[in-house]
C-alpha cells in the first residue's frame, strides 16, 4: 500500500514527510500500458512522471489547503519529447498524473533532453482552491528549468527546490526517485519563522536564525537527506530509511497515513465531458458526427472512455427540465 509519513526534529525548525507510492503508482502505470493506441511509458518518462507525483504528494501534504494541487511540466515544439507532465494531488491525497509524448525517448534521457532542450520548458505550480469564491482564481506560479546561472537542471527535485525558495521564501530540501513499481520522495523544510503558526512563541527569527544555529541544523540535516541513494529510496522501508539518516536525531514521528494514506483516483466524468461537448457548440458537434457515429473521449489520466452517439449529444443541448433557459450547466 502506498504510504505517507510525516516527522518532526525535536527542538529543531525543521520538518520533513516520507512517501512511497506503490499500488496508486503502479495503477496508473498499468493505466497508461493497458492504452493501446499510447502504450506503456517509456522508462525516462516513468522516472520522471513517478518523481513528479511523489513531489506533489509531498507538496500538497506539506500544505494547509483544501483543494488540488497540481505540478505540470510543460515545453515547446523544440523543447524534446515530452510535451507535458502533469501530475494532481488533491487534499485528501487522491492523485492522478499522465505524461504526453510527441518524439522518440532515448534511453537513459534526463530532464533537459527530455523537455528542455531550448531552455523553454517550465514547471507550474498550481493551487486551485475546492470552494472557490466568486471571481477568486487559481493560484499558479512558475519556474524555469534552468538554475540561477542558466544551466539546465537535470533534477525535478532542484527545479521544485528553487521553486520553494522562490515563491515560499524557505529551504526545502527534496529527494526523489521513481521506477516501475515505486514512486518516493523526502522533503525537509525549515520552518517558517515568525508569523506562521507552525512556531507560535518561538524566540526564531530570520535576524537571529544564523547565530543559534539553526541553518546549521537544517544544512546538516539536508546532507543526511541528499545522501539517500535512489535505490535506498526506492526499496527501504520508511523505518528504515529515517533510522539510516537521522539515527542521532530526535524525531518525534506522526502516525502512519493520517489523516490520509495516497491512493489513485481520478476526477473525470461523464457530466464533465458532455459540458466540455456542450462548449464546443452544436455546431462544432455535428460537424464531428456528420463524419463519424460517436463522439469518443478518452481520458488521458485514468484511460476511462465515454461515448456520446447523436443522441446523447443532441441531449446536451436540450433545455433540463424546469428551466426553460437552455444548456448544460
Ligand atoms: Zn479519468
Amino acid at each position: 500500500m502506498s504510504e505517507i509519513h510525516k516527522f518532526l526534529f525535536d527542538g529543531l525548525p525543521v520538518r520533513g514527510v516520507l512517501v512511497r507510492l506503490t499500488d496508486a503508482w503502479q495503477t496508473i502505470l498499468q493505466r497508461r500500458a493497458n492504452n493501446e493506441s499510447l502504450g506503456a511509458y517509456p522508462q525516462p518518462v516513468a522516472e520522471l512522471l513517478g518523481e513528479l507525483t511523489a513531489a506533489a504528494v509531498l507538496m500538497q501534504s506539506n500544505i494547509k489547503f483544501n483543494g488540488s494541487l497540481e505540478l505540470q511540466i510543460s515545453g515547446n515544439a523544440g523543447s524534446g519529447p515530452v510535451k507535458l507532465a502533469v501530475a494532481e494531488v488533491q487534499s485528501n491525497l487522491s492523485l492522478r498524473a499522465t505524461a504526453s509524448i510527441v518524439g522518440e525517448v532515448p534511453d537513459g534521457s534526463r530532464l533537459s533532453a527530455l523537455i528542455n532542450q531550448n531552455q523553454q520548458g517550465r514547471c507550474a505550480v498550481t493551487l486551485d482552491p475546492k470552494d472557490k469564491l466568486p471571481g477568486q482564481q487559481a493560484y499558479q506560479g512558475v519556474v524555469p528549468l534552468f538554475d540561477d546561472e542558466g544551466k539546465p537542471l537535470e533534477h525535478i527535485s532542484s527545479v521544485l527546490e528553487h521553486y520553494m525558495l522562490q515563491s515560499e521564501q524557505l529551504d526545502t530540501t527534496l529527494v526523489l526517485a521513481a521506477n516501475d513499481t515505486v514512486a518516493a520522495g523526502m522533503l525537509l523544510q525549515r520552518l517558517p519563522v515568525q508569523g506562521d503558526g507552525n512556531l507560535a512563541g518561538s524566540m526564531v527569527s530570520k535576524a537571529n536564525e544564523d547565530a543559534i544555529g539553526n541553518n546549521e541544523d537544517y544544512n546538516r540535516l539536508s546532507l543526511f537527506a541528499k545522501s539517500l541513494k535512489p535505490e535506498e529510496l526506492l526499496n527501504l522501508s520508511a523505518n528504515e530509511i529515517l533510522h539510516r539518516l537521522f539515527w542521532e536525531e530526535s524525531i518525534i514521528r506522526y502516525p502512519a497515513n493520517t489523516p490520509h494514506a495516497p491512493q489513485f483516483a481520478c476526477t473525470c466524468s461523464r457530466e464533465r465531458v458532455g459540458r466540455m461537448l456542450f462548449n464546443l457548440g452544436q455546431e462544432e458537434i455535428a460537424s464531428i458526427l456528420s463524419e463519424r457515429p460517436n463522439i469518443e473521449v478518452g481520458c488521458e489520466f485514468c484511460g476511462n472512455q465515454e461515448r456520446f452517439d447523436p443522441i446523447d449529444a443532441a441531449q446536451l443541448f436540450l433545455p433540463p427540465v424546469g428551466d426553460l433557459s437552455g444548456g448544460v450547466h
